[in-house]
């Protein structure tokens, strides 16, 4: 591979792409748009490569996708020369990954850190968009990848006298690079989601006491995690194009059981089975990987009955976990289907509850009164802390992409326009009215519910491809029509309508944001579907596409 070559920029040129973001899809969007001869420049408002991974590294932080799925695959050479020891990567070792790839294909030379880029803004007499960065600069470019991420904007809080505590606030999202030490002190930690429960059993080791505020139980299952067994390794690396070629046709990524690489969805209904035969099945799922259980019926995700058995069997699992059965009961989630939210991979979490260090306060019915200046006021009750964590969440999908100024053609500003009804994009991938910006990842895209590095890099040979297109005519622009956009959002919503998800309050609903538009964010018809659609989509470009 020619790691040579590098965009063209000059002080002050136009450039051909700008890409925000250096995770996972902003370095192969870099990369791939230089290999096509682009000129390009990257923004990340991280100090270096990471995304995600940069910013999240708190303790306890890990993926929950198998590491060797959880990578990328453009590259044979990074396939092979790049070893995971776990079978669940940790964060550092996420960040080694990053420095691997980004020091392989010299990608940092084309980034500028540190930098946020606060307006997007399109010239109809140019044809250009003009970036501009909190340090006040500004650079224009004919096309504008935005791979912001989808899990990158935190929530904002609004809690009575949040600014007021007197000890060391933290937020997992924005987790100091320095070593933290809680030895000794009184922690409070706010948010139980995938966050939280990979934190608490970390600080809960160190801490004097750890309080926890909970307001939704989730549901949790154990992470599997291990050392990668080195055969198993070996025989993913012998054997990754087809790997890969074979995750890309499941329905929603891979599936790696007990280290047998099998793909493809369930035929059987639980309700068809026999109670003892779907306890053995639940049970084997429980063991081999950590969200197998989405894997185990074709209809737990789409059947209230079929669900609640599986719920049943997690319910179960948590109460023979935690001894104090009243501390077990607000652990168990009752009010929502298992799996509508994001399911979560746990390491000792529900353990972590048994400890005389440890105490849950629920904050369900009786919400968070004030953060003060010694702790949290909860029912009139005052918890001294020293220091609080908040594992509180994200403005998923959209926050990203509506925290930044975009105007498009005729002044429109995509924070408007998406504010009241929710998004509008077209195989989340572009807007009407945006012309030549892109999303990867962008809202209503598989994004939540699929391979995220699989469907980044597809995405991204998808918008190149149409760049190319559009090379050789600087006048030529492209953008969705509103009709191909309504469409999509109503296929979005039909698949969505065919499962649970729908019914439960979740950053997948947009739910998590006070105020924002409960739609669906994520299209979950499936990648093999999806690829179809953005197939079709170009065929039908002059349908589709102004
Ligand atoms: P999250 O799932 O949205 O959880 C946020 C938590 O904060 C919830 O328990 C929420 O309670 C609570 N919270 C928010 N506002 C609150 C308030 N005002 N008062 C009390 N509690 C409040 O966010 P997350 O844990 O950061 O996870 C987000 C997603 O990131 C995950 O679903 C997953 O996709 C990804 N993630 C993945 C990993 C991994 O790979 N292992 C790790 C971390 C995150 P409610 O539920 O009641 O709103």
């Amino acid at each position: 591979m020619d790691t040579s070559k590098s965009s063209r920029v000059k002080p002050g040129d136009d450039l051909d792409v700008v890409i925000v973001g250096a995770g996972f899809s902003g370095l192969y969007a870099l990369y791939h748009v230089r290999e096509m001869g682009f000129s390009v420049l990257g923004y990340d408002d991280g100090g270096d490569v990471g995304g995600t991974w940069y910013w999240n590294r708190y303790p306890g932080a890990r993926v929950d996708n198998e590491s060797v799925e959880y990578s990328f695959s453009f590259s044979p050479e990074v396939e092979q020369e790049w070893s995971w020891s776990e079978r669940y990567a940790s964060q550092p070792e996420l960040l080694r990954y990053f420095d691997f790839v980004a020091n392989k294909y010299d990608l940092r030379k084309d980034f500028q850190f540190n930098t946020q880029i606060k307006s997007v803004t399109f010239s109809e007499s140019t044809n250009l968009w003009t970036l501009r960065t909190d340090h006040g600069d500004a650079v224009s470019a004919r096309f504008v990848i935005l791979a912001t991420g989808i899990l990158s904007a935190p929530k904002q809080l609004d809690f009575p006298g949040l600014d007021t505590f007197g000890g060391n606030s933290y937020y997992t999202s924005r987790w100091p690079h320095e070593p933290v030490d809680f030895s000794g002190q009184g922690v409070g930690v706010i948010g139980t989601g995938s966050t939280g429960v990979q934190l608490i059993p970390h600080v809960a080791k160190v801490a004097r006491h750890l309080t926890v505020f909970q307001r939704t139980p989730s549901y949790a299952v154990p992470a599997c995690n291990r050392p990668v067994d080195p055969e198993f390794q070996d025989r993913v690396k012998a054997q990754y194009a087809e790997v890969r070629r074979r995750e890309s046709l499941a329905f929603q990524g891979g599936v790696i059981k007990n280290d047998e690489i099998t793909f493809g969805l369930p035929q059987t209904s639980a309700l068809s089975v026999s109670a003892e035969e779907r306890e053995a099945e639940y049970e084997r799922c429980w063991n081999s990987a950590n969200f197998t259980l989405y894997w185990s019926y074709n209809d737990v995700l789409t059947d209230r009955a079929a669900n609640e058995t599986v719920a049943e069997f997690v319910r179960a699992k948590i109460r023979a976990k935690v001894d104090d059965p009243a501390v077990a009961e607000l652990l168990i989630p009752t009010e929502y289907a298992i799996m509508t939210k994001r399911l979560c991979a746990e390491i000792g979490y529900y353990e972590t509850y048994n400890r005389d260090n440890v105490s849950l306060v629920s904050v369900k019915d009786t919400p968070i009164e004030a953060i003060t200046h010694t702790g949290v006021q909860v029912a009139g009750r005052k918890y001294e802390l020293d220091s609080l964590i908040f594992a509180t969440g994200f403005d998923a999908m959209t926050g990203a992409v509506t925290n930044i100024d975009i105007e498009g053609r005729e002044g429109r500003q995509i924070r408007e326009e998406w504010a009241t009804h929710g998004p509008r994009t077209y195989l989340g991938l572009m807007s009407n009215g945006f012309p030549n910006l892109f999303y990867v990842s962008g809202p209503s895209s598989p994004a939540a519910l699929f391979a995220p590095i699989m469907l980044a890099e597809f995405q991204i040979r998808w918008i190149v491809a149409r760049m190319q297109e559009m090379h050789s005519d600087p006048k030529r622009t492209l953008e969705p029509t509103t009709a191909a956009e309504q469409r999509w959002i109503e296929q979005s919503k039909e698949a969505a309508d065919r499962t649970l998800l729908p019914q439960t309050d979740s950053w997948y609903m947009g739910a998590n944001i006070p105020g924002k538009p409960r739609v669906i964010q994520a299209y979950m018809g499936g990648f093999v579907n999806y690829q179809h659609l953005c197939a079709d989509a170009v065929a039908n470009g002059s349908k589709d596409f102004v």
